[in-house]
């Protein structure tokens, strides 16, 4: 059977005009948004909102401001035809594009900055990044005004800087975190992993297992032994290098929260987490993992490994 075709819009009033229909008949309305180059990990995200909501649009913006200087907004991927035609099959209700001139005003002057949780990890190493991303991120919010928007523990710093300006700022909105979903060895989905080669693939498909490994160390530990964290960060790192990285920029045990870092093993009741970026060629893979030392409700690894479509039952 052939998908519902959907809709597309670009301008904010034709968005905000069909926003406001399914608004004035009580329906709850979620917003997904993505850069594109949809992959089954996103697919996901739309499953999780059609169960938050009665109505899903999903947003395509591949946001220059979130791009420093040499990283890849050029040739960043990109297939429109493509990515409509998977959300008509995911069931996605309504695809919105903005045009970036209709995004941002050649005049425009305002910032949106997340202190804190943008210090560390990524934040030092993307210098405005997280800058570009809760502007964009704000003005997607702002503009479509959904009841619930979805965003990815793939990007776990993100997502607390999103939980973090959706609740400074007082936006109207519930923000759901959407467990990882992974390729059957273990590989975070990205739009990113285009970019592998089939000689990265064995390295690329190894990074959780390490992530996995280091974590198992930190719970094994003693909460007082000021030696295993960082023994077991280095013997992380060691392996990511005997894999082929050629730069770990890091791997760190945080606050998962607050993204404060952790040098002692987290006791129970502490959430933490593992975060890892780190460079394959051309191509600069993140991921990140609970590290929690008994299972707390909401913080046991949910991301997901399939090969399947996702199934359309959220836990
Ligand atoms: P992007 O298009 O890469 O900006 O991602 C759009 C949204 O999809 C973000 O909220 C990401 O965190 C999320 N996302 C990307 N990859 C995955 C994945 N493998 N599993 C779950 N969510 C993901």
């Amino acid at each position: 059977m052939s998908p519902t075709p959907i809709d597309v819009v670009h301008d904010r009033a034709d968005l905000r005009g069909r926003v406001g229909r399914w608004r004035r008949r009580d329906q709850r309305v979620a917003l997904v948004p993505t850069m594109g180059a949809l992959h089954d990990g996103h697919l996901s995200l739309v499953d999780l909102a059609r169960g938050a909501a009665d109505r899903v649009v999903v947003s395509i913006f591949v946001n220059p401001t979130q791009f420093g200087p040499g990283e890849d907004f050029e040739r960043y991927p990109r297939d429109d035809a493509g990515d409509i035609a998977k959300l008509a099959r995911a069931g996605a209700d309504l695809v919105w594009m903005p045009r970036v001139t209709d995004m941002y005003r050649p005049d425009a002057a305002t910032t949106v900055h997340v202190d804190g949780l943008t210090d560390g990890l990524c934040g030092p190493l993307r210098p405005g990044h997280f800058d570009g991303v809760a502007t964009v991120v704000a003005k997607l919010l702002i503009g479509c005004a959904p009841d619930v928007a979805v965003f990815g523990e793939k990007d776990w710093q993100q997502l607390q800087v999103i939980r973090r300006m959706a609740a400074d700022l007082d936006l109207p909105v519930t923000i759901i975190g959407a467990p990882t979903s992974r390729e059957p060895s273990g590989l975070a989905r990205s739009s990113r992993n285009v970019y592998l080669s089939a000689g990265e693939r064995p390295a690329a498909e190894a990074l959780n297992q390490v992530l996995t490994d280091v974590a198992g160390r930190l719970t094994a530990a003693d909460i007082d032994d000021t030696a295993a964290v960082p023994a077991a960060i280095a013997a992380g790192i060691a392996r990511l290098q005997a894999l082929g990285y050629q730069q770990i920029q890091y791997l760190q045990l945080v606050d998962a929260t607050t993204l404060v870092p952790l040098t002692l093993p987290p006791p129970a009741g502490r959430p933490a987490r593992l975060l890892v970026a780190a460079i394959l060629g051309t191509t600069r893979l993140i991921d990140n993992i609970p590290v929690v030392r008994e299972e707390l409700p909401g913080y046991q690894d949910r991301s997901v490994r399939s090969t399947a479509a996702p199934s359309h039952t959220i836990s």
